[in-house]
């Protein structure tokens, strides 16, 4: 499987819930290296934006509501395979429905505050990266 990198992020209920170290231990438990982090308290224009393929989902207000109620961690994660896999660690969108073990299984509390954020695909990867990081914030190890 291919190195990828895919964009991360732990969201405003999560970090509340002051568990930013066990996330960030399970992806590098599973092979994950982040390779970009920043927390940001996103505004109204950042979350929209971020969010604009749902724009016309009856759920995007509170989304963004969400997204902007306190401060996220943002990051890049690469690896092998690193978008499905960081996918796999998340779990289903709906905590109810996320296999045990998973990061939402364990740390959401609903389907609108469910702890992180996870590119779907090589190009949601591409642009969601390039959303929040410019290639000098990225650092490879070698
Ligand atoms: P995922 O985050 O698993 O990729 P989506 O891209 O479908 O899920 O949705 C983006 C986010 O919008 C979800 O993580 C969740 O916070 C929110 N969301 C999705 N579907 C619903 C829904 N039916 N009701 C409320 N919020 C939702
Ligand atoms: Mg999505």
């Amino acid at each position: 499987m291919a190195n990828e990198r895919t964009l991360s992020i732990i969201k405003p209920d999560a970090v509340a819930k002051n568990v930013i170290g066990e996330i960030y231990t399970r992806f590098e438990k599973a092979g994950l290296t982040i390779v970009a982090a920043k927390m940001m308290h996103l505004t109204q224009e950042q979350a929209e934006g971020f969010y604009a393929e749902h724009k016309e989902r009856p759920f995007f207000n509170d989304l963004v509501a969400f997204m902007t109620s306190g401060p996220a961690v943002v990051q890049v994660l690469e690896g092998e395979g690193a978008i499905l896999k960081n996918r796999d660690l998340m779990g289903a969108t709906n905590p109810k429905e996320a296999d045990a073990g998973t990061i939402r299984a364990d740390f959401a509390s609903s389907i609108d505050a469910n702890a992180v954020h996870g590119s779907d695909s090589a190009a949601s990867a591409e642009r969601e990266i390039a959303y929040f990081f410019n290639d000098s914030e990225i650092c490879p190890r070698g």
